[in-house]
């Protein structure tokens, strides 16, 4: 049995998605028709509230085959298909790679990238630069062998705990890779810890030597605003990242000595005499010499060990699986690691306890306060799922993005909390779901669904216009159009409305247990949606 609750589309686009989740559709849908079940039911919103809730699910919304990335290349703004957009990057970033898994591997990391940093030049009306800043991306380095490799894993993503993983990746680790906590602590992740990479070793990491010449490093640290001794005599490496990266480097000459990040000195080097100076902060420093492996931050996937990898017989899975360990791949949510908060009556499962535990207390008050209005107690073992990402709702319900919440049996399946609540919809989402599921616990095998989504609609919402026609189980059931599910729900909503004012609410009620009584059901019988097959 399934009773959804619904909400406006006007944000969600339709999306195709791969055979997994097809398959979740249509066990949901035999779930539906084996039992007692009901469907997406419409909820009115101020136009005001669509528009803050159509923010929230864009943000939401996983990249689609058929959606574009606004590209800020040579000047020009170009609007590329992902699919185009990924091929670019493992042409601008990964030309040198030799083995196809590497390729698939990289593309893969490069799509997850897109997905979860989408927007991030916003500010300037395009999603992303074509440089290193974002991703470096090369059209007319595409390649047949990488549009293949874009192709091959067209639509995969990196998942984490039901969202889109964070995947950087750089071109030689040196030998151990760099914890994304010791440069971007706000990127730190379980997957993006430090850790010894055989395959780059095995490959040859780079070995690179760099002598700074100290007039032109000194004119190079002050372009880029940072403080230098006037003449430049010794650099000493006074502090190291945990995977023993340089943090902190003292340039000293003239009788001072000065501090300054290696990031800082790597960076203003690079720019200002060449990336082929300062490869990688894996390195010595003698005087003003420098001996270092490896070429990049060295965070997440390393292209010359993933490289290395594929040319051993490993696949992008492995690969990924190596790099970004702990993550899955795959082109709907995966990994949710799930904690249990207990209530009197209610288990809430989420994964972010300290942010979804009021939604607790919020469906324990109402679920009492239903139960005493309606006089239907309350059965045990209720259990609410907050899914952290609307694509992990969407893959687990096999609902469009229209739907809100989704019952089975005692378990109702949410949309993220935040997403709920952006839109004022999160009590009303809950006392829906609720009343189904106190309703179902006592229903007559037979009641119809248009009387068990109108009377949940009238008990949530009440004073909707009355009317006498009764919606085809069909139109409640389908989830291809929103319009029509929110029309059919307004009519049992209005039809149970009718019943209310003749008969009162509390003989209304007691049709829960009883059935319909027979003139009802036949007045319902005869009305045109029903007849129309
Ligand atoms: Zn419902
Ligand atoms: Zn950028
Ligand atoms: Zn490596």
């Amino acid at each position: 049995m399934a009773q959804r609750e619904a909400m406006r589309d006007s944000a969600t686009r339709p999306r195709t998605r791969a055979g997994g989740r097809r398959s979740r559709a249509a066990s949901g849908q035999a779930d539906c028709q084996s039992a007692t079940g009901c469907q997406p039911a419409p909820h009115k919103t101020a136009s005001i509230i669509g528009a803050v809730w159509a923010f929230a699910v864009l943000l939401a919304l996983p990249l689609l085959a058929s959606d574009t990335i606004k590209l800020r290349s040579g000047g020009k703004t170009i609007d590329l298909p992902i699919e185009r957009y990924v091929a670019a990057v493992v042409a601008g970033e990964g030309g040198v790679l030799k083995s196809p898994a590497a390729r698939q591997a990289l593309a893969i990391a490069a799509r997850s990238y897109a997905v979860r940093m989408r927007g991030r030049h916003s500010a300037d009306g395009y999603d992303f630069c074509d440089t290193t800043h974002c991703q470096r991306a090369d059209l007319a380095a595409i390649t047949p062998a990488i549009e293949a490799a874009a192709a091959q894993t067209a639509r995969q993503l990196l998942w984490y705990n039901g969202s889109v993983a964070y995947t950087p990746y750089s071109r030689d680790c040196g030998g151990r890779t760099e914890d994304a906590a010791a440069l971007w602590p706000e990127q730190a992740a379980p997957y993006l810890r430090s850790q010894l990479d055989p395959y780059c070793v095995r490959a040859g990491s780079l070995k690179w030597q760099w002598t700074a010449d100290p007039v032109k490093t000194a004119a190079a640290l002050l372009r880029a605003g940072l403080r230098t001794p006037a003449r430049l005599e010794n650099i000493a490496l006074t502090e190291r990242t945990p995977s023993g990266r340089a943090r902190t480097l003292v340039l000293s000459g003239s009788g001072e000595s000065l501090r300054v990040s290696a990031g800082s000195f790597h960076a203003a080097v690079g720019r200002e005499i060449g990336w082929n100076t300062v490869q990688s902060e894996r390195y010595e420093v003698r005087g003003l010499t420098f001996q270092g492996t490896g070429s990049g931050h060295g965070i997440g996937l390393c292209q010359r060990g993933a490289d290395q990898m594929g040319a051993e017989g490993h696949s992008y899975r492995d690969i990924l699986g190596f790099y970004y360990p702990g993550t899955a791949v795959g082109a709907t949510s995966r990994g949710i690691s799930w904690q249990r908060l207990g209530g009197d009556s209610i288990t809430l499962m989420t994964t972010q306890p300290d942010r979804d535990g009021e939604v607790l207390a919020l469906a324990q008050t109402l679920l009492t306060a239903l139960s005493r209005r309606t006089g239907w107690p309350a059965p045990p073992g209720i259990e609410i799922r907050a899914y952290p990402t609307l694509d992990a709702f969407r893959d687990a319900t096999g609902e469009p993005g229209w739907v809100a919440a989704h019952t089975d049996g005692r378990r109702v399946h949410l949309q993220p909390v935040s997403l709920l609540r952006a839109r004022g919809a999160l009590e009303s989402v809950l006392r829906h779901e609720l009343l189904h599921l106190l309703m179902e616990a006592q229903a007559a095998p037979n009641l119809p669904l248009w009387f068990r989504e109108g009377l949940v609609e009238q008990l949530n919402r009440g004073n909707a216009a009355a009317g006498s026609d009764t919606p085809a189980d069909s139109a409640l059931r389908q989830t291809a159009d929103a319009k029509e599910a929110r029309r059919a729900y307004a009519q049992a909503s209005a039809a149970v409305q009718t019943l209310v004012q003749r008969y009162g609410e509390g003989t209304v009620l007691g049709w829960v247990r009883t059935g319909l009584p027979a003139e009802v059901t036949k007045a319902s019988a005869s009305q045109p949606a029903t007849k129309s097959k």
